[in-house]
């Protein structure tokens, strides 16, 4: 099987989460404060929050802007669930957006056409790792009184006009979920250029105490709770493979890149499929190499169905590209207006294997194994 995604893990890795054990101090503690400090650096924003998971982040970026019940939170449907679900689980109520037809991003055209009286925050999603265009976005929100979050849980390492992604964000979220660019098996962080947000987040993350138990276990000083919170640390175990993985990001990148764009040059001349490929003032991290099959003229999604199974038949680890939440149970119900680019790229999108270690031959094979399954599928 060529598997859609590999982590990177060697020695560094293995040796830092053994120095951890052997510390006999494995919750959140001294690797986590450095692994902030190494992503603060990376994303060129003031602070990163750790939290368990980009899940949990945009909860926590949602509380921290006091968004609650009574709200509406403008969300793109078509992204990873949790950018929807992270509305629910603060009470509020999520309004879907549409995306723009040529890039799998919301634009501020389409957020403002979601927009309702009950409008205070937008969750803004950098969508496989291609950064939004976010400045008209912004101004939108900052116009209607709105807080802007950037779900940019792919997005770590890629950059909009020559600036990190997240580095002009009131709120930015990333994950380090294995299937992202690079991982702590399950983690995700908060970066925010505001002291107050940092400083109350990380109280919030752990049940609201005033004082990090490391800390305290070093003073002896007695914990308060300010506040109601919840248990959302990141581990030091996971820490410290986060400070290898984020040493490692900057070759990550460039070679995921080298194989996106050996994808483009493979797949050029095919006309069944359309690359989807970031705007050119843009540096994408490919955390994701996804193509639109073009339909048929079947029931959505049928072709594109057909040449997924098709791949994975031959052991090409390709998976649909991405969902969006009206088109699940989950969502189905929940009041809506139109969103047709967000349907088509539901329908059409397929996310092909690109990892760290994929060899030119593999890369040449699932190509091959790709015009195979579309000209079956004519
Ligand atoms: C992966 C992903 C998430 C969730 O990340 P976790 O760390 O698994 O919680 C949220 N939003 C988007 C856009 C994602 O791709």
């Amino acid at each position: 099987m060529i598997p859609i995604i590999v982590p990177v893990f060697g020695p560094e890795e293995q040796a830092a989460v053994a120095e951890v054990l052997r510390s006999g101090w494995v919750v959140q503690g001294p690797k986590v404060r450095q692994f902030e400090t190494a992503l603060a650096e990376i994303v060129g924003a003031e602070h990163a929050v750790a939290v368990s998971s980009a899940t949990a982040g945009l909860h926590l970026a949602l509380h921290i802007a006091g968004i609650g019940v009574g709200d509406d939170v403008v969300v793109p449907s078509l992204s990873f669930i949790a950018s929807t679900n992270a509305a629910w689980m603060v009470g509020a109520r999520p309004v879907f957006a549409d995306v723009a037809p040529d890039c799998p991003n919301a634009t501020a055209e389409t957020i403002a056409r979601a927009w309702t009286d009950k409008t205070r925050a937008v969750i803004a999603v950098h969508q496989l790792g291609v950064p939004l265009d976010r400045a008209p976005i912004a101004q939108l929100c900052a116009e209607r009184g709105a807080v802007l979050i950037d779900d940019a849980a792919c997005a770590l390492g890629s950059l909009h006009d020559g600036q990190p992604v997240g580095r002009d964000a009131d709120l930015a979220v990333f994950s380090f979920h294995p299937r992202k660019v690079v991982t702590t098996g399950e983690g995700g962080a908060i970066t925010t250029n505001r002291a107050d947000w940092a400083e109350r987040m990380r109280a919030l993350r752990q049940h609201g105490m005033s004082i990090a138990p490391a800390d305290r276990h070093q003073s002896g000083a007695n914990e308060h709770y300010g506040e109601p919170g919840w248990n959302f640390r990141m581990t030091d175990l996971q820490a410290a493979v986060g400070v290898e993985q984020l040493k490692r990001l900057p070759t990550i990148v460039e070679r995921r890149r080298a194989l996106a764009a050996r994808y483009d040059t493979l797949l050029g001349d095919c006309w069944d499929v359309a690359p989807m490929t970031p705007r050119s003032a843009d540096t994408w991290n490919a955390q994701t190499y996804c193509l639109c099959v073009m339909p048929d003229g079947g029931p959505a999604g049928a072709r594109r169905d057909r040449v997924l199974r098709f791949l994975n038949a031959r052991d090409v680890g390709a998976r649909r590209g991405i969902l969006a939440a009206h088109l699940e149970p989950a969502w189905r119900d929940h009041p809506r207006g139109p969103l047709p680019c967000s349907d088509a790229w539901a329908a059409q999108s397929l996310a092909l294997p690109l990892h760290h270690f994929l060899t030119d031959e593999e890369q040449r094979f699932v190509v091959a194994t790709l015009r195979e399954a579309l000209a079956l599928s004519e």
